[in-house]
């Protein structure tokens, strides 16, 4: 695709990523057939090649956000089947990211849409508010339908979704050291997230049990919370940076350059998070005080499944008759 940035926009870091992006798109379509939003709605800007093209017409002429944009954009789920797809390499990804941060810079949104980001962003990534929030709207869940079409209906499907239990703390649920059964052959560290750790405790405390079995011990630094995702694909910039700075520094602090016992992995249950992990590296780039531990954090991020494949996973018991 043909680019028309000047020297000036150019000399911006994220613009001249943008630039690469957009120049390695052959504009094919293959990505629009694997593209859930694309197949739902059958609309060209609710594909990823149309989303593509309001990025740089946005970017290009240097304009503040517009409603079309923002509608389009948000729309995106950042599943991204689209890079599975593209035959040409397009890192939709970095590019989306930062037409959401241009959007939070330049667009001001209706004032409920923003205090329902607020919301969502200031509770989501804190466990303890959140299960709370989970309970008032268990509480709040029979005057859903009072609350009507507010916000598009967005605050009544909220409510109606809430779980009506809310699942209790589980006993592996905090900050330590969780030995290896038997010798040990790994020592991992493993994020304990935010919204998924409350929603279904169950996961974290079943990682946990899998990793220790697999002979690896597992550390959860206290400091380490929730990856970023959640402020990131908001466009929310500075909140996403904060939460990937304290969990860089929790986890370099683990690994033998940064002082601690060491690290073979950090693993993520979570895939949105393992996505956000591995581009630690790229998202502080530009920060001379911290790429280098980002980067590091980012090549020792590993999916649960990568490292169980990796470690090797004991053969399967047949049941007995
Ligand atoms: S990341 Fe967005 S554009 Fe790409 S396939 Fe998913 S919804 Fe479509
Ligand atoms: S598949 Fe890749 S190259 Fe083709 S239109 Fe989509 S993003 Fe562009």
């Amino acid at each position: 695709m043909q680019t028309n940035f000047s020297l000036a926009q150019l000399a911006d870091p994220d613009i001249a990523v943008a630039n690469q992006i957009l120049r390695s798109c052959v504009h094919c379509g293959f990505c629009t057939a694997t593209c859930p939003t694309y197949v739902l709605l059958g609309d060209e800007l609710d594909s990823p090649r149309g989303r593509i093209y309001l990025i740089k017409d946005m970017l290009e002429n240097d304009r503040p956000a517009g409603e079309q944009e923002v509608k389009h954009i948000d729309r995106c789920l950042s599943c991204l089947s689209c890079m599975t797809t593209c035959p040409s390499g397009v890192h939709y990804m970095h590019l989306v990211d930062h037409a959401r941060t241009h959007i939070e810079r330049t667009y001001r949104r209706p004032f409920l849409d923003r205090m329902l980001r607020g919301l969502l962003a200031n509770l989501l990534p804190r466990p303890g508010w959140f299960r709370l929030a989970l309970r008032g709207a268990r509480l709040a869940r029979p005057f859903a339908p009072l609350v009507g079409g507010m916000m598009d209906g967005r605050l009544r499907a909220m409510l109606e979704l809430a779980p009506k239990r809310v699942p209790a703390r589980s006993a592996l649920d905090r900050a330590g050291v969780f030995p290896a059964e038997g010798e040990r052959r790994a020592r991992v560290a493993m994020l304990a997230g935010c919204a998924q750790r409350v929603l279904d405790p169950a996961i974290n405390d079943a990682t946990i049990r899998l990793l220790t079995r697999l002979g690896a011990e597992v550390v959860v630094p206290p400091a380490a919370g929730c990856c970023g995702s959640l402020a990131h694909h908001m466009g929310r910039e500075h909140d996403a940076l904060a939460s990937v700075k304290a969990n860089v520094d929790a986890w370099y602090a683990e690994t033998v350059e940064g002082g601690g016992e060491g690290l073979d992995a950090i693993v993520i249950n979570a895939s949105g998070c393992g996505t956000t992990v591995k581009d630690y590296g790229f998202m502080l780039r530009e920060d001379p005080d911290w790429c280098h531990k980002a980067a590091r954090v980012s090549a020792l991020a590993r999916d649960v499944t990568e490292f169980a494949d990796a470690i090797g996973m004991p053969a399967p018991v047949a049941p007995s008759a």
